[in-house]
């Protein structure tokens, strides 16, 4: 049984998606949860109806990553979960990104975890230990199409996870990194927006789908909730396929 009594966990891109979900169960098994995201309004809404507390942050930003490690170790005393979820794609090919968008990714998805690990990380060596879960992507094990950016960030996501457990393990601190296929979720929609396409191919679409369907959000925070947990104390550096199959 997963039990996350006395844990205390931040969850980044928490007002939607997989992040909410996740802060939902972690939230159900007993942990404390600070949720952060850039959206104050769904933010604030998913802390109210979960129990968890808000906080507006820019992950991609050094100053608002202080101040939500800040205010969760004010709330709570520590942090034992850190798990690094916010994300956003771009579909675009090397011909047709911009700089701009480029940086934009490689920091909403890579720097932002440099920046909270890098906050977080002293806090649970001070206190014994703990596991952060960063979230890649199925693109970040193999590749796709159209879209550079995002296959280069979530490449870096995974190996990022390797090299952050075998540098803090020492400290008792787990890394692991989850990879979900395509999921039910806002970035969907927001795909097809931006590939001018209808999002119904996501779902109808029976290609890398063994399972015969596309994730739920709750799939991947079940994985995620296992991770925090002390159910995988021997479980790090690992790349865990949340996807049906997808990418067998
Ligand atoms: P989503 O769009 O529902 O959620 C992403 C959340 O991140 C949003 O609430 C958004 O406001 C927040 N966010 C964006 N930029 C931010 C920033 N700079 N600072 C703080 N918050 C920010 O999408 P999702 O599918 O739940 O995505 C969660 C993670 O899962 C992402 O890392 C994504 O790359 C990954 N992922 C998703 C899928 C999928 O099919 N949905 C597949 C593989 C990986």
């Amino acid at each position: 049984m997963i039990d996350l009594h006395g844990k205390r966990a931040i969850v980044t891109g928490a007002a939607s998606g997989i992040g909410r979900a996740t802060a939902a169960l972690l939230a159900e098994l007993g942990a404390a949860v600070v949720l952060l995201d850039l959206d104050a309004e769904r933010g604030e809404q998913a802390a109210k109806e979960i129990g968890g507390t808000f906080v507006r942050c820019d992950v991609s930003r050094r100053a608002d990553c202080e101040r939500a490690v800040s205010t969760a170790v004010e709330q709570h005393g520590g942090v034992d979960v850190l798990f690094n979820n916010a994300g956003i794609i771009r579909r675009s090919t090397v011909t047709e990104i911009s700089d701009e968008d480029w940086d934009l990714v490689m920091a909403v998805n890579v720097r932002s975890i440099m920046l909270l690990s890098g906050l977080v990380v002293p806090l649970m060596a001070a206190s014994g230990g703990g596991s952060i879960v960063n979230t890649g992507s199925g693109w970040g094990i193999k590749g796709g199409g159209r879209a550079i950016s995002y296959c280069a960030s979530k490449g870096a996501v995974v190996n990022m996870t390797r090299a952050m457990a075998i540098d803090h393990g020492p400290d008792n601190i787990r890394v692991n990194c989850v990879c979900p296929g395509d999921t039910d979720t806002g970035m969907l929609a927001e795909e097809a927006r931006q590939l001018g396409e209808s999002p119904d191919a996501f779902y109808t679409d029976a290609a890398d789908r063994p399972l015969g369907r596309i994730g739920r959000p709750r799939d991947i925070a079940q994985t995620v909730a296992f991770l925090a947990s002390d159910a995988a104390a021997f479980v790090s550096g690992a790349v865990i396929a949340v996807d049906g199959a997808g990418t067998a």
